[in-house]
């Protein structure tokens, strides 16, 4: 048996104006055949995986390329259809082939392609022909379109949010390919469309419970996989938003009543699975009348990990403002702050202009009178296991504010990111994030309490304030009963 492994993948935020080219894919993660580490990424963990299996059931592997770019704008098109075109001449010319598995995202848009995922397994399918196998694992924060439904035979999506099963999920994608090119199993897909744009994290009920019920269904009565997909409303294409996957051993009516039952039972769970967000001013007076810190407080929608810039300065103004002291803000994005801060060395005072350089929505820079309190070259921080760079970053202080500024565009995580910038994240009464959920378990440890800001931009987050052109209708929260079931 001769398999193909290879990931290609980011998530595209449609309204970012930071644009997605050839090297933030190289600057970001890029593997070329052979040169994938042991370890997985969030998106190529498959390729991981078949290594292992390869060795253990002894079939033949050959390796693609791997690339991840941290999410951002729209990608250039130039940089999807070279990636694309690399990969797709990779597998080429290891024909013939049983089975391709995809690390994928879901979600990325191309100029000329609003489903870059889906004009790519198109493009696989006519090359290894219809006798392959192929399977792909996913983000739930994906997009789900019928040329991806055409072309793939297994579609996985990571259950949990913060993704914490991506590897999980890769064992089953590359497992559910294996046992159907054995001919163990015939895999039918059903999918249900819920027809809903909403934020589902597994971290809190309801999802909770749902996804565990989810996860009792499998592996019974002919079910093999069921996959939520989330939907990523950050992006204006057509086919945004919740779907259920249903993969069932050749039972198509099963399947498609499972997956309709689940489907309406998440759109019933619809406006009740979200956090709670507080206004910037409700958020500042929670945090201040809690009796101790630290009070983490995020500001949900400037998350880079959702492609915004990470530069959003409607908190901080909000603040400086208020004249609130003893709180430390990580991050804000801004290379150029963190040049005139490493020019002018640590010690130094200094008139400083700090973030929103790019767009409208992202508020007005804050002007200030600085003291450059530590500078760092390549400063990291940590995921877990994994090391992420924040690139040359300095801590600046003014008016009892300490904020970290990074030139590498990169969510809140853990901890670390503040003491290794010189500051001592138990020692502040307020800490200030840029992430929407991915910082939770490691900053739950310490937080006093956990305040989820909506600070009204830029991500954006409520998708009846969007002007969507091309997402198809009707789709709650847009329209009210998009199912016709006659509600208000
Ligand atoms: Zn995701």
């Amino acid at each position: 048996m001769r398999v193909f492994a290879a990931s290609l993948a980011t998530e595209t935020n449609t309204f970012s104006p930071i644009p997605t080219d050839l090297a933030s894919f190289h600057g970001t993660f890029y593997a070329p055949p052979g040169q994938h580490p042991e370890t997985p990424t969030l998106c190529s963990a498959p390729m991981v995986v078949a290594r292992r299996r390869a060795r253990e059931d002894g079939f033949t592997l050959i390796e693609g390329t791997a690339t991840w770019a941290e999410p951002a704008g729209i990608v250039s098109r130039d940089a999807y259809e070279t990636l694309r075109d690399e990969i797709l001449g990779q597998a080429a010319s290891a024909l013939p082939l049983d089975v391709v598995i995809l690390g994928l995202h879901g979600a990325m848009v191309a100029h000329g392609y609003d489903d870059c995922e889906g004009d790519f397994v198109r493009r696989i399918r006519e090359i290894v022909g219809p006798g392959a196998v192929i399977a792909a694992e996913f983000d739930p924060h994906s997009h789900l379109t019928q040329q991806r439904l055409d072309a793939l035979d297994i579609l996985v999506m990571f259950k949990e949010v913060p993704h914490t099963d991506f590897a999980d999920r890769a064992e089953e994608v590359v497992d559910l390919a294996l046992r159907m090119a054995r001919k163990e199993i015939a895999p039918h897909v059903a999918v249900f469309d819920c027809r809903m744009l909403e934020m589902l994290p597994t971290s809190r009920q309801p999802m909770r419970g749902y996804v565990d019920r989810i996860k009792a269904l499998e592996g019974k009565d002919g079910v093999l996989s069921i996959s939520v997909v989330h939907g990523f409303s950050a992006a204006d294409v057509p086919d945004a938003g919740a779907q259920i996957i249903v993969i069932t051993d050749n039972r198509p009516e099963m399947g498609e009543r499972l997956a309709r039952d689940l489907g309406m039972e998440l759109f019933a769970l619809r406006g009740t699975t979200g956090h709670t967000y507080l206004s910037i001013d409700d958020a500042i007076d929670a945090a201040l009348a809690e009796p101790r810190g630290p009070v983490v407080l995020t500001d949900v929608w400037d998350n880079p990990g959702g492609g915004t810039a990470g530069d959003a300065t409607f908190v901080l103004r909000r603040f400086i403002e208020r004249g609130v002291r003893d709180a430390a803000f990580g991050t804000i994005w801004d290379p150029l702050a963190v040049k005139l801060c490493m020019a002018a060395g640590v010690g130094a005072e200094m008139p400083l202009r700090i973030g929103a350089k790019l767009a409208p929505r992202h508020g007005e820079p804050v002007d200030v009178h600085a003291v450059v309190k530590a500078v760092v070259p390549n400063a990291v921080q940590h995921f877990r296991d994994s090391v992420v760079p924040l690139g040359d970053s300095a801590t600046v202080a003014f008016g009892g504010l300490e904020v970290i500024l990074n030139s590498n565009r990169a969510q809140s995580f853990e901890p670390d990111l503040f003491s290794n910038l010189g500051i001592d994240p138990l020692k502040k009464k307020m800490l200030v994030l840029k992430s929407a959920n991915h910082f939770f378990g490691a900053f739950s440890k310490i937080a006093s309490r956990i305040i989820y800001i909506d600070a009204g931009g830029p991500y954006p987050g409520d998708p009846r304030k969007v002007d969507y052109k091309k997402l198809r209708r009707p789709i709650w929260p847009l329209d009210p009963d998009p199912h016709g079931m006659g509600l208000g």
